[in-house]
């Protein structure tokens, strides 16, 4: 048939369609297989990016996942995050971020290490709009042993602005609970302002590319407003993708509360993080 043979003829002129589409049977099977096996700790781990204050104390970290599929190797969140999205299996993969998040706050307790400071997780749009999403989140975390405002929620404005409503009262119920909320990559999205000061939000992230347009002779920074902004509605403002000493020092001249980026560390194992803060309690006490 004519549908048939046109469907085989854009195979054969586009190969590399056929590639990505096999590429991505093959990690939506492997995530699908490591979460149904209970093997994600085999393949899945968290990796941890310090955020320090203008004084250069430790403000939190944000947990990272990373993925070592076993036969690809590394997989970049921006790959298998999306597909996560799409086959539904974000809410079992989210779920196991906050066990892992958990567990390693209470090591560090344990250990006397980041004492009492929050840890920054990820939650997708998808994960937000599931009508269980809050209440299933406080009961983990009572069960886990942690205290809720030891976690940061970071969220993007894609994930609220779908369903505003939904989503206001969502973060309404975690911000109630305790937990701290930060909106992610702020700036980059459909920002109309007002709706920000309708939400419970603790940290404002500055994009990326507001950061790097920090250099000298570029005029007029926009990282600024947003510091200014922030501030006036109470909330924190964090910058991420701090790369250079000069956007470190612009930014703490703007007066922004927390810096995180390669500048500081990069995302480092748990045993990377501990390292990090006795080198760095080292460095700021000489
Ligand atoms: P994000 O939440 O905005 O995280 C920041 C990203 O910027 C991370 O990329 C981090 O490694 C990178 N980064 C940090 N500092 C610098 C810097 O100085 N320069 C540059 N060029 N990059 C920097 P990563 O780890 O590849 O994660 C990408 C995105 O994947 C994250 O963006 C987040 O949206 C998503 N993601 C990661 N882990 C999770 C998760 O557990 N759940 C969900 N839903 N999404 C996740
Ligand atoms: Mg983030
Ligand atoms: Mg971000
Ligand atoms: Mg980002």
């Amino acid at each position: 048939r004519a549908k048939a043979a046109g469907r085989n003829t854009v195979r054969v002129f586009l190969p590399p369609m056929q590639q990505e589409a096999d590429l991505r049977l093959i990690l939506e099977r492997g995530l699908r297989a490591a979460l149904e096996q209970d093997r994600m700790g085999t393949q899945f781990a968290l990796h941890f990016q310090p955020q320090i204050t203008a004084d250069g104390e430790l403000l939190g970290a944000e947990a990272l996942l990373r993925w070592h599929h076993p036969q690809l190797g590394e997989v970049a969140p921006e790959k298998f995050i999306p597909l996560a999205e799409e086959t539904g299996l974000i809410h079992a993969l989210g779920s196991w971020v906050v066990d892992e998040a958990c567990a390693h706050l209470r090591a560090w307790d344990r250990d006397g290490i980041a004492h009492g400071k929050s840890l920054a997780v990820n939650v997708s749009a998808w994960q937000l709009a599931h009508p269980h999403y809050a209440a299933r989140l406080v009961a983990q975390v009572h069960e886990a042993g942690v205290a809720p405002a030891r976690l940061t929620l970071e969220l993007t404005e894609s994930a609220l602005l779908q369903d505003f409503d939904g989503a206001q009262a969502t973060l309404r119920q975690l911000a109630a609970a305790g937990f701290r909320l930060a909106l992610d990559d702020f700036g980059v999205g459909y920002s109309s302002l007002s709706y920000l000061q309708h939400l419970p939000l603790d940290v404002i992230k500055i994009d990326r590319a507001f950061v790097s347009e920090l250099q000298a002779d570029a005029g007029n920074p926009l990282a600024g407003f947003i510091i200014d902004m922030a501030h006036r509605l109470g909330i924190m403002a964090v910058a991420e993708g701090v790369e250079t000493v000069y956007q470190r020092q612009a930014l703490e001249q703007m007066g922004c509360d927390g810096l995180q980026g390669y500048l500081i560390s990069r995302p480092v194992s748990d045993a990377g993080f501990r390292h990090w803060l006795a080198d760095h309690r080292q460095a700021l006490l000489s």
